[in-house]
C-alpha cells in the first residue's frame, strides 16, 4: 500500500506525526475523517468565548504590519476589530501569501483557537476574505476540522489529504455490483463528499460510506487470517496446578475467575487450534490474576509469555503485581521498557532469547523485531478491545501460532465485538463486588470552588483524589484546565493543606513510575494527571475523582477513569466537571449506569453522526464509531465479498492492521 512519502508536502518528519495518528498509508490518510466541519455562516461574539477555545470571528483589518523574521520564522500581525470594536491580534507564521492578499479595511473571518490574556488573539488562524474571490479564499462553504491532536496544523493536515486524495486510486473492495444492490454509494464519490463536503445535506451518507469500507475490508481481512492454524505448542496437562498456584495469590478467587482461568487452562491442554480468547469483565473486575495465573500455567509447561499493555505505566503496574504473587515461584519475570539504556535493553533481550525470562511484561515494543523470544507460547494482551485482530495478525504474519489472550473492559457493545471477532472465545468475568460504592456527579462551574473544598477537606481526612485535566499544558499556558494551570491553581490555594503530585505522558517513563508509587504510598493526597491514568491503573485507597472538562471525553474513557477509584470498596465520588450545556445528557448516561457495557451502548444510541458535525468545537474525539444497523450491513456485504478473489488487497490490509502497527509502536 502505498507510502505517505509518496505525498508531495511529507517527509520523514511529518509521516512520523502521522504513524503518530495512527496512519500509516494513504489509505489510512483517506480513512481519516474529519471529526467536525466549519461553517463560515456561523460567526460568534468572540467576545463570549472562553481563551482556549476554538471560534469564528468576522473581523475587520485595521492595521498591518509588515512580515518581519524572527529566526527561521517570518511573522506578520493584523490588528483588527470585531462589529462590537473589540481588539483582535492575528498573527500569521510563514505566510506571506496572507500578507500579500490583505489589506487595510478588509472584512474577514478567522477560525482557530482564541487566546485571551490582555488582548484577544488568534494565531495562524484559517481565514477568508469576504466578499472577495481571491486565491485566499481557497475554501467555500464547509471546511473540514481535523482532530490532529496538535501535531499538524489544521492548514498542512488539509494540504496532506488533498495531495492524498489526487494520488489516491479509490480501489473500493466492494465491486458496483455490490454497491447497487445494498444501495450505497460510490466509493470514490463518498470520500470526496466526506472530506470535502458541497453541502452539509450531503456530509452523513458520504461518511457512512467511508466507514463501510473500512468495517467491510477489516470483517473480511479477519476472515482471511482468522483461517484455522494448528496449534504450535502442547501444554501439560496437570490437576495439581490451579490448586499449587492458588497458594499463591494473596486473596481468593471469585468462581468466576476461577471458572475463566480453568476454561483457558482446558483449551490450551485439549484444543487442536490456538487459543484466541478475550477475557471480558468491566472494570476492576479482576481479569490481571486470571491472566497471571494462565502464564503461570504456560511457564509450568515450559514455554515463555509476553504480556503487553496499552502503555508503560500499566505495564510497570502488572511487572509489580506479577514479581510479587510469583515470588516465590522462581519464574523470572522481565520488565522491558523503551526507556531502558542500551545496556539494559540488550541484557533483556538476551535474557529472553537465551529462555532466561519466563514471562515478559511491556508494551508494544515487546512484538518488535529486536526481540527474540527463544520459545514463546503465548501472548496476553491487555485492554486491547479494538486491536485484537490485528495483532493476531501480527504473530501470524510471524508465522508463530501463538495462544493469544487478550483482556478487555468492553468499551464496545458485547454484539458488535463477537461478530467482529467471529471465532474468539469470549470468556466473561463478573465485577468483584455488586456493592454500589461510587456516586458520580455532574458539576458545573458555580460549584468549581466548592468542589475543589470539598476535595481537599476529604484529603485532610486521609482520602486521596484524582483530578484529570484533557491536556499537559496549553502552549500559550492560557487554557484553564490543563494539568500545569490546574496545579499552580490548587498548590496557591490550598499548598498548606494538601500535597499536590502531577503526572503526564510527557515524563519519563522513571518519573512516571516515581509519582505513581509515591502516590500509591500515599506520599501525595492529590494526583493531577492526563487521561495517562485512564486505563488500569490500581490505587486502592483513591476514592475521589474529578475530570475536568469531561464533556470532552468519551463516555468508555469516563467509565474507566472512574474505575480507577473506590476499588477497596470505600464510598467513592466521581465529579464531571463541564460548562457545555450540549453534553449533559450524555454525561446523565454514567450517572444511571455502572456497566460499562450499558453505558458503551446507549452512547450509541444518541451519539447520531448526525451530531458530529460541529462537534471539533468542543475537541469531542471518536467519530469513527459506526451503528450496529451499519456494521449488521457491513458484515452482510462482506459475505458477498470472495475473499481468494481480494486476496492480496486483503493481505495487504491484514499486514497493515498487524505488522505496521506493532513495528511502529
Ligand atoms: P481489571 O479487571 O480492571 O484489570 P484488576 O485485575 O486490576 O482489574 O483487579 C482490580 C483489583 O482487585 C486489584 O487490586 C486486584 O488485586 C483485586 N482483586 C482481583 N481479584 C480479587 C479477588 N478475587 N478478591 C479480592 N481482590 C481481588
Ligand atoms: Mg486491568
Amino acid at each position: 500500500m502505498s507510502d505517505l512519502l509518496e505525498i508531495k508536502g511529507v517527509g520523514p518528519k511529518t509521516r512520523e506525526k502521522l504513524f503518530s495518528l495512527n496512519i500509516f498509508n494513504i489509505q489510512d490518510l483517506i480513512d481519516f475523517l474529519p471529526s467536525g466541519y466549519l461553517d463560515f455562516d456561523e460567526v460568534g461574539d468572540i467576545s463570549q468565548s472562553e481563551s482556549g477555545a476554538y471560534a469564528v470571528g468576522k473581523l475587520n483589518v485595521v492595521s498591518l504590519s509588515k512580515p518581519f523574521k524572527k529566526g527561521k520564522l517570518s511573522i506578520f500581525k493584523a490588528i483588527c476589530r470585531d462589529d462590537n470594536g473589540l481588539v483582535v491580534e492575528v498573527t500569521w507564521y510563514n505566510a506571506n501569501y496572507v500578507f500579500s492578499s490583505l489589506n487595510l479595511g478588509d472584512e474577514i473571518l478567522c477560525y482557530g483557537k482564541i487566546i485571551k490574556d490582555k488582548l484577544i488573539r488568534f494565531t495562524n488562524p484559517i481565514f477568508k476574505k469576504l466578499k472577495d474571490n481571491s486565491e485566499c479564499n481557497e475554501f467555500s462553504g464547509l471546511r473540514p476540522i481535523y482532530s490532529t491532536r496538535g501535531m499538524i496544523t489544521q492548514g498542512n493536515f488539509l494540504n496532506i489529504i488533498k495531495e492524498a486524495l489526487a494520488i489516491f486510486d479509490n480501489l473500493s473492495i466492494i465491486s458496483q455490483e455490490n454497491e447497487s444492490k445494498f444501495g450505497i454509494l460510490s466509493y470514490k464519490k463518498a470520500v470526496h463528499n466526506s472530506h470535502f463536503p458541497p453541502e452539509r445535506s450531503i456530509i452523513e451518507e458520504a461518511r457512512e460510506r467511508v466507514l463501510i469500507e473500512k468495517n467491510v475490508r477489516k470483517i473480511c481481512a479477519f476472515k482471511l487470517v482468522g483461517k484455522e492454524y494448528p496449534r504450535g505448542h502442547i501444554y501439560l496437562e496437570d490437576p495439581y496446578f490451579l490448586k499449587a498456584a492458588l497458594k499463591f495469590v494473596p486473596f481468593s478467587l471469585t468462581e468466576s475467575q476461577i471458572c475463566a482461568v480453568k476454561g483457558i487452562i482446558d483449551k490450551l491442554v485439549h484444543s487442536k487450534n490456538p487459543l484466541n480468547s478475550i477475557l471480558i469483565g468491566d472494570v476492576g473486575s479482576g481479569k490481571t490474576v486470571v491472566a497471571l495465573l494462565a502464564a503461570y500455567f504456560a511457564v509450568n509447561s515450559g514455554h515463555q509469555v509476553a504480556l503487553i499493555a496499552p502503555t508503560e505505566v500499566l505495564a510497570k503496574q502488572h511487572y509489580n503485581t506479577f514479581s510479587n504473587i510469583l515470588k516465590d515461584t522462581g519464574i523470572i519475570i522481565s520488565f522491558v521498557s523503551g526507556s531502558l539504556s542500551k545496556e539494559e535493553k540488550y541484557d533483556i533481550s538476551l535474557d529472553i532469547s537465551e529462555g532466561i525470562t519466563d514471562i515478559a511484561i511491556g508494551t508494544h515494543s515487546l512484538l518488535s523485531k529486536d526481540v527474540e523470544f527463544k520459545s514463546l507460547s503465548m501472548v496476553i494482551m491487555d485492554e486491547q478491545h479494538r486491536f485484537g485482530v490485528e495483532q493476531r495478525t501480527a504473530f501470524i504474519s510471524k508465522g508463530i501460532a501463538c495462544d493469544l489472550l487478550s483482556l478487555s473492559a468492553t468499551p464496545i457493545p458485547r454484539s458488535y465485538e463477537m461478530m467482529l471477532l467471529g471465532n474468539v472465545d469470549i470468556v466473561f468475568i463478573e465485577k468483584l463486588k455488586e456493592i454500589d460504592n461510587v456516586k458520580t456527579a455532574v458539576v458545573l462551574p458555580e460549584k468549581r470552588d466548592d468542589m475543589f473544598e470539598y476535595i481537599v477537606t476529604q484529603c485532610e481526612k486521609g482520602a486521596q483524589a484524582f483530578i484529570v485535566a484533557p491536556r499537559i499544558f496549553d502552549i500559550d499556558g492560557i487554557e484553564c484546565d490543563s494539568v500545569e494551570s490546574l496545579k499552580l491553581e490548587l498548590q496557591k490555594k490550598y499548598e498548606k493543606r494538601v500535597s499536590i503530585l502531577t503526572i503526564h505522558g510527557k515524563l519519563a517513563s522513571m518519573e512516571k513510575d516515581r509519582i505513581l508509587s509515591s502516590f500509591k504510598n500515599r506520599e501525595g493526597d492529590i494526583l493531577l494527571s492526563t487521561s495517562l491514568i485512564e486505563v488500569g491503573i490500581d490505587i486502592p485507597n483513591a476514592s475521589i475523582m474529578v475530570i475536568m472538562n469531561a464533556d470532552r471525553f468519551g463516555l468508555a474513557s469516563l467509565h474507566q477513569l472512574r474505575g480507577r477509584i473506590g476499588r477497596a470498596g470505600q464510598p467513592s465520588f466521581c465529579f464531571l466537571y463541564s460548562d457545555k450545556f450540549a453534553s449533559f445528557e450524555r454525561l446523565q448516561i454514567l450517572i444511571e449506569e455502572r456497566d460499562g457495557i450499558k453505558i458503551a451502548e446507549r452512547d450509541y444510541e444518541i451519539r447520531g453522526p448526525g451530531e458530529l458535525l460541529g462537534e471539533s468545537q468542543s475537541g469531542y474525539i471518536g467519530t469513527d464509531i459506526i451503528s450496529k444497523k451499519t456494521f449488521m450491513l457491513c458484515s452482510e456485504i462482506a459475505s458477498n465479498i470472495d475473499i481468494n478473489k481480494n486476496y492480496s488487497l486483503l493481505f495487504e490490509c491484514a499486514r497493515k492492521f498487524g505488522l505496521e502497527r506493532v513495528s511502529f509502536n
